[in-house]
């Protein structure tokens, strides 16, 4: 987009040449503008006019998308934030029941005798229960920093 060089549109005058006939001139004190040069330059205005009406429209339609896209990014938002919570809420109830479950089943001491009989009557009897045990409590150990 170019602005308009109003004076670079001009001064012409009428030069005579003789008594019956000139010619026109540019001229520093002259005072009108040749009807091509106006119409080019009315021509240029309007061509500037429709170029800051386009942008006008386009400025509008982007702070239009820019609204919804807030109100988009905040219902968003929201929703991630009560899943968040909601998530939150039952994993900590999960971890109460991995505790409550771990203290109810606790297997005793370890006292494995494979290396007489295998498999012992210990590890018969116990193995599963500690194995998920030390699931638990790994399980646990990872919540911790959340919590
Ligand atoms: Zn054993």
């Amino acid at each position: 987009m170019t602005a308009i060089d109003y004076d670079g549109l001009g001064r012409w005058g009428f030069k005579w040449q003789g008594h019956d006939h000139g010619t026109h001139v540019p001229m520093v004190d002259g005072y009108w503008t040749p009807w091509h040069e106006a119409a080019t330059a009315i021509t240029a205005l309007r061509g500037e006019v429709a170029a800051a009406e386009k942008l006008r429209e386009q400025w509008h339609s982007l702070s239009a998308l820019d609204a919804h896209a807030r109100i988009a990014a905040e219902a968003e938002r929201d929703t991630l934030r009560a899943e968040l919570a909601d998530r939150d809420a039952r994993l900590a109830e999960a971890v109460e029941a991995v505790k409550f479950l771990m203290e109810m089943s606790e297997p005793p001491e370890r006292n494995c005798s494979c290396h007489s009989s295998p498999p012992c009557g210990w590890c018969t009897e116990y193995a599963g229960i500690t194995e998920a045990h030390e699931y638990a409590a790994s399980f646990l150990a990872k919540q911790e920093p959340s919590q």
